[in-house]
């Protein structure tokens, strides 16, 4: 409930700077500038600021949930295997839609980082960078990619130390999950105030040409998330998953309208679990382990989501992106969905931290969080039909492991 005021708060807060921009306009702006838009870089340094943490404790902590190395075995790798290729599929989609309609051009969004496009790295740069020669440097820089690698090293590590010092450590780092949640919970409640001021500036200078692009980036996530609907999971329900895909899409629809409204994988769970077992036929050895780990590391529609607000607003900020940078956010979005929470609003966090593995400005962020919820709406019902897709092939597979 208190979320959904918080949208609806935001969502007026997005409309008022509309508003006032438009009055305001050109003359409004040097006091804008000078009183607003500090208040707005307030409210990202405090996003910032829990960027670092907030990856830190819910990977290890998302690696720990595993229970055990062994777990890790027959179903567990090829689940985590189709559940991380069908998310970078989905941010590929994402950067495809984005590219074909350009959502953000001809909107202009001034940065310090708009200036310093970064050279491409190569591929082995790329990897080699990946793997911190000291965590604690890759913290306090805020270099996510390093930071992720580190905290999955911690996870695993924590599940073969195992027994009662791993439990004190899971304990540890899934308080620190809750913490650093709670924490994003606060900063959220002063999204509408940083947001008004955020986007302010950026009508008053642009006047109404920014509304246009907004709606477009919701038509590439609407529609993004309906063609990797209809291409990636009818396949796998049809050539792995033993069903048709109007059978899966049927058993999917009620934990798809709920995840529709309520925006959040984790509410949706039950619901999943149930409909997957009783009408897709899942055995409930399966479904049990395949799902909630779905909900806590599949993220598809977010992934996607991330494709197309990099894209559209690398375009606000008239940077274009290098081939690099687009093979870096596939793989810091990849590994990103498995950080996320399964709640309203967490894949915006996220964003965040994308945004900044590639040096893309973090303010871009001010216009997607107007229109967030309904980007929650779309990218959650496909992160939980991504969860289902899977399960059910896993199930075949299990089934056809035990037959033989
Ligand atoms: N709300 C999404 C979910 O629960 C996560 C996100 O914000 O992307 O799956």
């Amino acid at each position: 409930m208190i979320v959904m005021n918080l949208s609806i708060k935001i969502f007026i807060a997005l409309i008022l700077s509309v508003v006032v921009g438009l009055i305001a306009g050109e003359p409004g702006l040097p006091f804008i500038n000078w009183w607003i838009a500090p208040i707005g870089t307030i409210f990202i340094n405090l996003i910032k600021m829990m960027i670092v943490p907030v990856v830190f404790f819910s990977l290890v902590v998302g690696m720990t949930s595993l229970g055990d190395t062994k777990k890790l075995g027959r179903i567990g790798l090829k689940t985590i295997l189709l559940y991380l290729c069908t998310t970078a599929v989905a941010i590929v989609i994402g950067f495809g839609i984005a590219g074909l309609v350009h959502p953000g051009v001809g909107l202009q969004m001034a940065s310090e980082a708009a200036v310093k496009v970064k050279e491409a790295p190569s591929i082995m740069q790329v990897f080699v960078a990946m793997v911190p020669a000291n965590p604690i440097e890759a913290m306090a820089k805020a270099q996510i990619l390093p930071v992720i690698i580190f905290s999955l090293f911690v996870g695993v590590g924590i599940l073969k130390v195992g027994g009662e010092r791993a439990e004190l450590l899971v304990r540890f780092f899934d308080a620190g999950a809750e913490v650093s949640y709670k924490i994003i919970g606060l900063v959220m409640s002063f999204a509408p105030y940083g947001v008004f001021a955020l986007l302010l500036p950026v009508v008053a200078k642009n006047g109404p040409k920014v509304l246009l692009p907004l709606m477009s980036v919701i038509a590439c996530v609407a529609v993004g998330c309906a063609i990797h609907a209809i291409a990636v999971y009818s396949t796998l329900a049809k050539v792995w998953g033993g069903h048709t895909p109007l059978e899966f899409f049927k058993g999917m629809s009620e934990q798809m309208l709920i995840a529709f409204t309520t925006c959040s994988s984790a509410a949706s769970l039950p619901v999943n679990m149930k409909n997957c077992q009783e009408k897709l036929g899942v055995s409930r050895e399966v479904s049990s382990f395949v799902l909630p780990l779905g909900a806590t590391i599949n993220m598809d529609g977010t992934a996607l989501y991330m494709g197309v607000c990099t894209l559209f607003i690398a375009n606000v900020f008239g940077i274009d992106l290098t081939a690099g940078q687009m093979m870096m956010i596939v793989l810091t979005g990849t590994l990103a969905s498995i950080g996320t929470a399964g709640v309203p609003g967490a894949g915006l966090i996220m964003l965040a931290m994308v945004l900044q593995s590639v040096g893309l400005p973090i303010e871009g962020m001010a216009l997607v969080a107007g229109i967030d919820r309904v980007l929650d709406m779309f990218r959650t019902c496909l992160n939980i039909t991504g969860d289902g897709a899977v399960t059910i092939v896993m199930d075949q597979e299990e089934k056809k492991h035990a037959a033989a």
